[in-house]
Parts: structure tokens; C-alpha cells; sequence
């Protein structure tokens, strides 16, 4: 059976060349388009790309043209543009019929655009049939956000949350390339990320963890900072309940969503664990949990969540929101 082509936007950044590797070999898709901005248009893909990948840019892909962002064909298309960009090329593209899986943050809080992570939210592709495009629009949440619910929503089933704080510390891979300066980063750490970071995590994760057009209400205090790690984005939440919970629980929770969510949940029980140079592979899913415990009062739990910003954090997430996709409504 012949696989379903997919184009890549943005395809030169960090994201778009992990989305490149992950769908390399992949049972379902192919990559067959790559576009970028003009100063990249025409160029040969291999020559032009400055490949930041741990894993060798596939032959096939190296050889193709890079074509302008509306002339892409396929009508799944894994968008790995900026903001202000995908801001009119995707909803033009999803006029003209595409399926466009993004990563950008342009569209995520949109009422009708589902902010998906499919373990968790499936049912918000519900919001589908609001957009009146030809085409749709698809979402996956902010690099941190989706560690932050990954961790939370098994947690939910423990009793209503009350107020959460989580403190993130961020790989140098997130901010794109060549990203931030290594004299300001090196042996450092940056207690501040532009682009309204803290009130992304805030919002994304409250629409997530809701029903579909309807937020989550609870406290939510976030604070980002960018640390020297490479890859591996790591939220510290403290998470206050309205009643007495257990550590042992959410422990137990956790694990039976380890055990029920394939490729979704790590949880470690090893207390210098996770780490995002030790445990994090190239093409990890995984939503790595550890370090579960009670906080100073019987209504609070400790824990920390960590994983590959690129992968679960950003390509491998736009893939997932693909295969849902197409799982849900065919090709
Ligand atoms: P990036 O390094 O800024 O890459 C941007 C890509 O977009 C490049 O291929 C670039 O092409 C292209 N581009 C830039 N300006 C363009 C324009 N005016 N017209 C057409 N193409 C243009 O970004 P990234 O880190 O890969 O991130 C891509 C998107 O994913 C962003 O929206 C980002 O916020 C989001 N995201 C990133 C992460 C992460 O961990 N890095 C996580 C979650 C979400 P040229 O090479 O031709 O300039």
C-alpha cells in the first residue's frame, strides 16, 4: 500500500528536521514536500540545511527541492513555521483544503482549534466541525505545557485540583537556532523566556486539561527558565488538591497510566531520576515522571516531569496529532 505524503513548513528549523527524521521509515507517511522561506526556496534540502539532528538526515529527503510555503500539495501538512508566519499561511493553507497539524502557537487557544494531546484530550477534535475551512487546523500544545499536563491529568483522577505551581527549566533546543547566545547561557541559567511563555504554559494546559471549549478552572502559577541543558524540558509542580490526598496514590495512578497509555508515561521511583541526558532518547514520546511525593500538608504532592522538547515537546507531538487525525476521519 502506498504511503500518505506529507509536507513539511519550516522544514530548515530544528523542529521540522525532527519531524523529518521521525516520519523517516514511519508505517503510515512519507515526506515528500519540504518548504521554508524564500531565502531557502530552490535550494537543494541537504546543501542548504545546517542538519542539527542526533540521527543522519535521510538520503531521499537530502536530494529534495525546497518549494515555497503555498505551493505545497499534500493535504496533510506538519507545520514547524514561526508564530507570525503560520498565523495567515496556515489558516490559508487550511482554506484551500489542507489538514495542517502545527506546532506554532498561533492558533492553539483558538475556540475552534483542538489543542491536542491524543492521550489525553482525544475528544477535543470534536471543536473539528466549528471551522468552516475546506481544511482544518490541529494544535499541539507549547514545549513545556505538555510535560506539565503529561504529569497531571492521571493525577486529576486523585480529587479537584486546587492550585498548581510549576517551575520549568528548558533546554538551549527549544528556543530554535542558533537560539539564545552561548556567552548569555553557558554555566548559567535565565530566569525569563520571551514570548509570553508563562501565560502559554498557563493557558494551553488549563484548555487541555478541560472540556472541549471549556477551560479548566484552577490556580495555576508558572514560572520558565532556560537552562544549559541541550534537549529535555523539566517542570518542578507542587500540586495542591481541595482534600487529603497520598503520595502512594498518585504513585499508583501514574503507574497503572504507564502500564494502560502506551508510549506515553515513564515513572521512575529512583530518586536522582529522571535526567534529561540519561533517560531522554532521539525520538522519545515518552512523558518522564518521577520523585512522587507528599508535600508539607496532607492536600499536596511533589513531583517532577521531564521530556524530549523536540519530540513529545514538538514534532513527534504534530505527528501524533496526525495519526489521531487520520485514525479518526481517514486519509
Ligand atoms: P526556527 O528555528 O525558527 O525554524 C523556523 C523555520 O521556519 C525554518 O525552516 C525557516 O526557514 C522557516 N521560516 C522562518 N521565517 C519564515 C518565513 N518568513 N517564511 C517561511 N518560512 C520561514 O523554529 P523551530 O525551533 O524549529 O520551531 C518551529 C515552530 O515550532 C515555532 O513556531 C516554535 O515556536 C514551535 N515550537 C518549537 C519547539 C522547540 O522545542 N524548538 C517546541 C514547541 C514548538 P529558513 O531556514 O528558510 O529561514
Amino acid at each position: 500500500m502506498s504511503k500518505i505524503p506529507v509536507a513539511i513548513l519550516g522544514a530548515t528549523g530544528p523542529v521540522g528536521q525532527k519531524a523529518i527524521t521521525l516520519l523517516d521509515q514511519h508505517p503510515l507517511f512519507e515526506v515528500t514536500e519540504l518548504a521554508a522561506s524564500e531565502g531557502s526556496v530552490g535550494q537543494i534540502y541537504g546543501e542548504r540545511v545546517l542538519w542539527k539532528n542526533e540521527v543522519p538526515c535521510p538520503d531521499g529527503i537530502a536530494k529534495l527541492k525546497i518549494i515555497p510555503l503555498m505551493d505545497v500539495k499534500s493535504k496533510f501538512v506538519v507545520s514547524a513555521l514561526p508564530g507570525d508566519v503560520a498565523q495567515t499561511v496556515e489558516l490559508a493553507l487550511a482554506e484551500r483544503g489542507h489538514i495542517v497539524c502545527s506546532n506554532a502557537s498561533a492558533f492553539r487557544m483558538h475556540d475552534e482549534v483542538p489543542l491536542l494531546i491524543p492521550e489525553v484530550n482525544i475528544d477535543h477534535l470534536s471543536l473539528l466541525s466549528s471551522q468552516k475551512t475546506k481544511g482544518k487546523i490541529i494544535t499541539n500544545p507549547n514545549c513545556a505545557a505538555v510535560f506539565l499536563v503529561g504529569a497531571l491529568a492521571p493525577l486529576m483522577k486523585l480529587g479537584e485540583l486546587d492550585h498548581v505551581s510549576a517551575v520549568t527549566m528548558q533546554a538551549v533546543s527549544g528556543a530554535g537556532y542558533p537560539g539564545v547566545a552561548s556567552l548569555d547561557i553557558l554555566g548559567n541559567l535565565i530566569p525569563y523566556i520571551g514570548g509570553a511563555e508563562e501565560e502559554k504554559v498557563r493557558k494551553e494546559t488549563k484548555k487541555i486539561l478541560g472540556q472541549a471549549g471549556k477551560p479548566l478552572d484552577f490556580g495555576l502559577t508558572v514560572n520558565v527558565n532556560r537552562v544549559p541543558v541541550l534537549h529535555g524540558h523539566t517542570v518542578i509542580l507542587h500540586v495542591k488538591f481541595k482534600k487529603a490526598v497520598s503520595a502512594e496514590d498518585a504513585l499508583k495512578l501514574l503507574q497503572e497510566t504507564e502500564k494502560s497509555v502506551p508510549n506515553f508515561l515513564k515513572v521512575y521511583t529512583q530518586l536522582d531520576r529522571p535526567q534529561p541526558l540519561r533517560d531522554i532518547t532521539p525520538h522519545d514520546m515518552r512523558v518522564h515522571v518521577g520523585r512522587v511525593r507528599q508535600g508539607d500538608r496532607p492536600d499536596t504532592i511533589s513531583l517532577i516531569s521531564m521530556g524530549h522538547n523536540l519530540v513529545r515537546g514538538a514534532a513527534g507531538a504534530a505527528i501524533a496529532v496526525l495519526e489521531a487525525y487520520v485514525q479518526r476521519f481517514g486519509a
